[in-house]
């Protein structure tokens, strides 16, 4: 039958993988008593082995959950004992003294001030000497709280074993021998919660150091009777050890040695000694208990399973998915909108979008070098006149024109527009890493975005050294046919209407915030006599005729009349009306027969060569930035993300990833709670068939 034990166990850890309900939990062996009363050399003893923490000041600051696993011997060999710590993933552990310095090190990681936690630590044996067992080391009552441990922490240990010390676990209350029992306070927390001792079993320790009449007549249990009964050890570590055997089994003599040399006491067959009893003992107990709550567990879980089983159709239709199919799912829709985006950055699209820079360029140029001047309406009247030659014109002109001209094509165009569309890339991956499934993604999503800044940081310096390196010959020259010539013409009349329309649009702001625009009329009348006299009083200043405080006096006078804001506003109204009318001059000249005629009229009309100009630059910026950095990106990056986000992984990071969207996470938490539950039920049911007496209790499969 021990099958079903072993069975069990494994059931149990499943369950508690699943959820640490008690409903869903099989009896294990807790083992409780007072500090000192040699609890650990028990626990050892039964592992045959000496791994648990050692020292004075309380080192069981956690349960210990120990599962002790049977490893039955192979072709005569002992298999490896070894232990594990499944939370943390460090793998078989072979020597002892190592898990005992990692128990050691969980225990005083527990902080001072708490000096206790319920936090249980895992650990499990496998060995050809242990039976199948789960043992929970809980921390020793302390009689009286010393100096470093503060006072409430007796209470806090007394119910942190009350709560592991119920129903259906079994109690292993360890008492020594030379303590008398009415003091075990493992015995009286025992007694609680089991009046009747049915699930109780003594240990009575360091049998050897009372005489051994005594020792059988506390062994016989008839002061304190328990309904499974006491056994006597004794654990007493060996002084000495040979050279061929382990400390266990020097221990493990000696404790025969002691009692046979007292065999007339503790011969009858009523009494139990040794540690080999009481682990015999541990295990009857462990299975007859397990196979008592069978019948429970086997329904609870039935139930769960069909809940499980009910949601996960109705919430899901029993689709299954994994880690592995989300992360896949999820790259392809990142290319997929990738390459959806990336119909942005066709060349037309590119070169409109740099054309528009470069007008915006093209109007600064004209603002800086014509419209300032005042000479330009001469321009339009020339412009005007049929009888002017164009090659006759005077060479102010030709001069204003070339140095436009290199302004705009020497205003770093290479790198201004390599720029621009770089950050239309880094645009672009910004808004898809802003969508859905990746807002739940932040550290895949950075990656992402640093491998697309990486590929643009190593793209932008040579593409923008070619570009500068191609529009090159038109800082000397540039050649026009009157094709060019009438789409620039076109272009730059459409330029200028926009212009005007947004002068008028800011007027039409002034005039609506200062109230109307006869109130506008009279404010700019008003700012204009402020002109007039301020440039008097300079004329006077420069004569040195002025009275200082005089004019202090009269400028607040007047600053009263209106207020200071709406005289700021018709100052600009006031430039907005000199700029509209320029643009009105020039419009017309634009769209004169003159600026018709072809680009030999090209002094007389700059604006539609400087637009012929930026139309030149576009083009041949867009088709290198297309070259060297679009192709360069478009073909980069999804191999990145397949490179880098993708094959990076590990199972356990796919994993993380996957649960990091909360949607997927409830998925996969229901789907392996359904499976852990069907793989449970299996085993239960196996039972089932083993053992007849079950069978008829089991629900139908
Ligand atoms: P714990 O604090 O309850 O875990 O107790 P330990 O197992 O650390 O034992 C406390 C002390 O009692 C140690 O010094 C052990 O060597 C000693 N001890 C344990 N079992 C026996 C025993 O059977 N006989 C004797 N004489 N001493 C023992």
């Amino acid at each position: 039958l021990m099958h079903l034990t072993r069975t069990l166990i494994e059931i149990r850890s499943m369950l508690l993988s699943i959820d640490k309900s008690d409903a869903l939990k099989l009896p294990s062996i807790v083992v409780i008593g007072s500090q000192s009363s040699g609890k650990s050399s028990v626990l050892e003893a039964i592992v045959g082995h000496e791994f648990l923490p050692k020292g004075s000041n309380m080192v069981t600051r956690r349960p210990i959950e120990l599962t002790l696993i049977h490893t039955p011997a192979r072709d005569g060999k002992e298999a490896v004992e070894y232990g594990e710590f499944p939370a943390l993933g460090l793998g078989k552990i072979t020597d002892f003294t190592q898990i005992q310095k990692t128990l050691t090190d969980l225990n005083l990681a527990v902080p001072a001030t708490e000096a206790v936690s319920d936090d249980p630590i895992d650990l499990r044996i496998y060995s050809s000497r242990v039976p199948d067992l789960t043992l929970i080391d809980l921390p020793g009552y302390i009689q009286i709280a010393s100096m470093d441990q503060p006072e409430s922490l007796k209470d806090k240990i007394s119910s942190l074993c009350e709560k592991y010390i119920r129903e259906p676990n079994i109690i292993l209350a360890v008492c020594a021998a030379d303590v008398d029992l009415a003091n075990s306070p493992a015995l009286r927390a025992s007694r609680r919660v089991d009046p009747l001792g049915l699930r109780t079993i003594g240990v009575v320790t360091k049998m050897d150091l009372i005489p051994p009449d005594q020792g059988a007549l506390i062994l016989s249990g008839n002061r304190y009777p328990l309904h499974l009964g006491y056994v006597g050890v004794v654990c007493k570590p060996p002084g000495k050890k040979g050279r061929t055997e382990s400390t266990a089994q020097v221990a493990q003599r000696a404790e025969h040695e002691y009692f046979s040399a007292n065999r007339e006491y503790y011969n009858s067959s009523s009494l139990m000694t040794t540690t080999d009893t009481l682990r015999k003992r541990l295990m009857d107990v462990l299975e007859s208990s397990m196979a008592s709550s069978l019948h429970g567990i086997t329904n609870a879980v039935q139930l769960e399973l069909e809940e499980a089983q009910y949601q996960f159709k109705v919430q899901y239709n029993d689709r299954r998915i994994s880690a592995e199919s989300y992360v896949a799912e999820t790259v392809d829709l990142l290319k997929a909108r990738f390459k959806e985006f990336t119909t942005q950055f066709r060349k037309p699209q590119v070169r409109a979008k740099l054309k528009e820079m470069l007008d915006e360029r093209v109007m600064d140029v004209l603002e800086q070098l014509y419209w300032s001047d005042r000479r330009t309406p001469e321009l339009s009247d020339l412009a005007a006149d049929p009888k002017v030659k164009p090659d006759a014109v005077e060479s102010y002109w030709r001069y204003k024109l070339e140095a436009a001209s290199s302004l705009l094509t020497k205003s770093g165009v290479g790198r201004d527009s390599t720029l621009l569309v770089a950050d239309g890339l880094r645009g672009l991956i910004d808004s898809i890493a802003a969508g859905e499934p990746f807002t739940h993604h932040p550290r895949a999503t950075e990656r992402l975005i640093e491998y697309s800044h990486a590929i643009l940081r190593e793209r932008i310096g040579i593409t923008s050294d070619q570009v500068e390196n191609c529009i090159k010959p038109y800082k000397y020259e540039v050649e026009v046919d009157s094709r060019e010539w009438e789409i620039g013409r076109t272009e730059a009349v459409q330029l200028f209407e926009k212009e005007m329309g947004l002068c008028e649009e800011k007027l039409k702001d002034i005039r609506k915030k200062v109230g109307g625009s006869r109130r506008l009329n009279n404010l700019v009348s008003y700012v204009k006599t402020l002109e007039e006299k301020e440039r008097e009083k300079k004329a006077r200043m420069l004569k040195g005729t002025e009275d200082a405080t005089e004019s202090n006096e009269a400028s607040t006078v007047d600053d009263y009349r209106y207020p200071p804001a709406h005289v700021l506003d018709a100052r600009h109204a006031m430039l907005y009306g000199e700029r509209m009318s320029i643009l009105k001059l020039r419009l017309a000249s634009l769209k004169s027969k003159r600026c018709r005629g072809g680009p030999e009229n090209d002094l007389l009309c700059p604006e539609a060569f400087l637009s012929v100009v930026a139309d030149k630059l576009a083009y041949t910026s867009a088709m290198f930035i297309n070259i060297e950095l679009l192709d360069h990106f478009f073909y980069q990056f999804p191999r990145e993300i397949d490179s880098r986000l993708l094959y990076d992984l590990d199972r356990r990071e796919i994993v993380e990833f996957a649960r990091e969207n909360p949607t997927i996470r409830r998925h996969l938490e229901l789907q392996e709670r359904k499976d852990k539950l069907e793989e449970v039920m299996k085993q239960l049911n196996s039972l089932a068939t083993l053992r007849p007496d079950v069978k008829q209790q089991a629900p139908r499969r």
